[in-house]
Formats: structure tokens, C-alpha cells, sequence
């Protein structure tokens, strides 16, 4: 089985291999392999640039043939159809409609030794906090958890505040393009996940982070201390009302809000500086992808007397059948 993997010195070896494992790359039915002096520990997929620069840099990141783990407990090994989840933290999430989920997600904690939980959504993403119902299918009874992502941890209640690990690489790409010295407004922030991984880039940077969620706004308050950063300010409220005290501050505007960000544009408008991105999410439908909501910044800019350009326009993921989680992002002139 040929997989990227890292090649680093024995003795370095141990330290990477948790790492890895940590940040759910190490691919655990591939078995370990040697080269003189070094070990090449086998990947799940090729890491990001964000992820690579969390590493030690001791290693190479390369190609090899792996053995396959004998012995190793495979979900396929325990269930005829492995349903998709997700893992947050120490929690695993599995759709309410899962067929026999009692069965799965014992065999979800079984397999899967960091997975302590497992609970079954009940609800859909819902309400203006974007949040949703759980209940417990086996292990300990609790939505709480810390989850790690490029290094940072974030402490989470599933239920109290809205979170998903599906936005780590979109999260990532946004990072690469802050730079020292800049202000970055996250408008709709949640726990800090944006935020957060942005803040610890460098003390340099900015970040006013606003939700309306006081559960929410009380987990980003604690994660800016988990993670030892002193460069995030957290304010709890409505982000049309907080955007007004900070006008012409941002060089970076995220408006990770779909469905609703549109009623948040000119708010955004007047959060920017000269030249300043916006970050703009939506879920739109296939054959409308991006022209609405382009239309819509560029009449809110307009409105505020500036014009805006298109940098970029992308697919973040599937949403339901036929509609896509979008990102545009456009400079304010
Ligand atoms: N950016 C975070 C993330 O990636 O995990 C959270 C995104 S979540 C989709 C949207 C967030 O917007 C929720 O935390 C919700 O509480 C917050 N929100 C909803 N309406 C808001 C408003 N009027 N002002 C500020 N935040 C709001």
C-alpha cells in the first residue's frame, strides 16, 4: 500500500509519530517502516502547508510502499456498511438515521481508541446560534470535549455552541493569507476556530472575534487562554450592532454566517480598510453558485460609496443534494 508518509530520524521518531497521531494523520493501518536510520511513519492523506508548519521541522515528507498492520481492528472488520462520522475531540458523531447505531458506535469505540462517546444528532443545525440536539448511543453521557486542530486546542459543548472540524483545511487557507501586522474581524467566531488558529500565526495580528452566543463567546473566551493567546478580543452581540465601533479597522473581514450573511453586508463593508478582503460564506444552489451573492457585496459596496473586486470564488463542500457550501472572497476598494 503506497501512502505519503514522513521520514524523520529514529530518535525523533517517537515525538512525531504522537503528533501525528494527535492531529489524526498517522494512518494506523499501515505499518511503520524503517530506513537505515530513519523511520517513515505513513500518512492518511498529504498534510497542508498549516499542518506542516506545525511539525518539528526534522522530517521529509515523501512516498513509500507500506506494509499492511496485521492485526490491526478495522471498522469494516466489525460492520457490513461502515456509516460516515465525524470526530470532535473525543466524541463521535453519527447521523440520527444511522441503521442499528448502537452496533456502530460500539464498534466506533472499540476501533477507534481516542473515542470515548458517541453520540447521534436529533436535531439539524438550527436556530440563530446554529446549534443542535444529541443523544448519547454509547460511552460517557456528554456533548463536551476539546478538540485539537493545526496544533490549537478548543474546548466545546456540541450542544451550547455551534462547531465542525469539516472547516479545518477552509480554516487554513484563510491563515496563509493574514499577514503580521494586520486586523482580522471574525464576525460570526463561535468558540474561536478561525480566530484562534489566526491569532497564534503571530502576536502581530489583530483579531476582534463577535458572536452572538454567550455560551459560545464564554468558550472563546477560554480558548484564547488555552492557547495562550493575548491577541484576541472577544465581545459578545449582534455583529451588525459591534461592527459599528470598529469601522475602517479590518484588512481581513470573515463571514462565516451562511444562509445569513447577506443581512450582515454592509455592516462588513463599513468594517473595512482600503484594500481590506472579505472572507464571505454561503450555501447556494448549484446553478447559482456565485452570481447572487456576488451581486449582493457588490450592491452593499456600492452603497457605502466603495467598489469591489473578485478574488476568488470556490467550492468549500457539500452541503445537502444539489446545494454547496460556497466561499467568495472580494476586495473592498
Ligand atoms: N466561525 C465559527 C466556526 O467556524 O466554528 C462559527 C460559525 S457558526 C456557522 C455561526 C455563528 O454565528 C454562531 O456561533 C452564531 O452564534 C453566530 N451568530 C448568529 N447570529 C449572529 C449575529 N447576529 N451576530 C454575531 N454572531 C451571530
Amino acid at each position: 500500500m503506497k501512502r505519503s508518509c514522513i521520514k524523520v530520524l529514529k530518535k525523533k521518531g517517537e515525538q512525531l509519530r504522537r503528533l501525528l497521531l494527535e492531529m489524526n494523520l498517522l494512518d494506523n493501518s499501515a505499518r511503520i517502516s524503517s530506513e537505515g536510520n530513519y523511520l517513515l511513519l505513513p500518512l492518511t492523506r498529504k498534510p497542508e502547508e498549516a499542518e506542516l508548519n506545525e511539525l518539528p521541522e526534522v522530517f521529509e515528507l515523501t512516498e513509500h510502499e507500506f506494509k499492511e498492520q496485521k492485526g490491526q481492528l478495522k471498522l469494516e472488520d466489525l460492520l457490513d456498511n461502515v456509516p460516515h462520522f465525524e470526530v470532535v475531540g473525543d466524541i463521535a458523531l453519527i447521523e440520527d438515521d444511522v441503521a442499528e447505531p448502537e452496533k456502530v458506535a460500539h464498534a466506533i469505540i472499540k476501533v477507534k481508541k481516542n473515542v470515548k462517546t458517541v453520540l447521534a444528532a436529533t436535531s439539524p443545525v438550527e436556530g440563530e446560534f446554529r446549534t443542535r440536539r444529541f443523544k448519547t448511543v454509547a460511552g460517557e453521557e456528554r456533548t463536551s470535549t476539546i478538540h485539537k486542530e493545526y496544533g490549537a486546542r478548543y474546548h466545546i459543548d456540541l450542544e451550547r455552541a455551534y462547531f465542525t472540524p469539516r472547516l479545518a483545511t477552509e480554516r487554513s487557507r484563510i491563515l496563509e493569507q493574514v499577514k503580521e501586522g494586520q486586523t482580522v474581524v471574525d464576525m460570526f467566531a463561535g468558540v474561536g476556530p478561525y480566530s484562534i488558529m489566526i491569532a497564534r500565526k503571530s502576536p502581530d495580528i489583530r483579531v476582534v472575534a463577535i458572536d452572538k452566543n454567550p455560551d459560545a463567546v464564554e468558550f472563546l473566551r477560554f480558548n484564547t487562554e488555552l492557547n495562550s493567546v493575548s491577541n484576541v478580543e472577544a465581545i459578545e452581540g449582534d455583529a451588525n450592532i459591534e461592527a459599528e465601533r470598529f469601522a475602517g479597522i479590518a484588512d481581513h473581514v470573515i463571514m462565516n454566517l451562511p444562509h445569513n450573511a447577506k443581512e450582515f453586508l454592509d455592516a462588513a463593508i463599513r468594517l473595512c480598510n482600503e484594500n481590506a478582503i472579505i472572507h464571505y460564506y454561503d450555501i447556494t444552489p448549484e446553478e447559482d453558485l456565485f452570481d447572487s451573492s456576488l451581486k449582493l457585496i457588490e450592491e452593499a459596496a456600492m452603497r457605502a460609496g466603495r467598489r469591489m473586486e473578485t478574488i476568488d470564488t470556490r467550492i468549500v463542500r457539500s452541503y445537502a443534494p444539489h446545494q454547496l457550501n460556497v466561499c467568495i472572497e472580494v476586495k473592498v476598494i
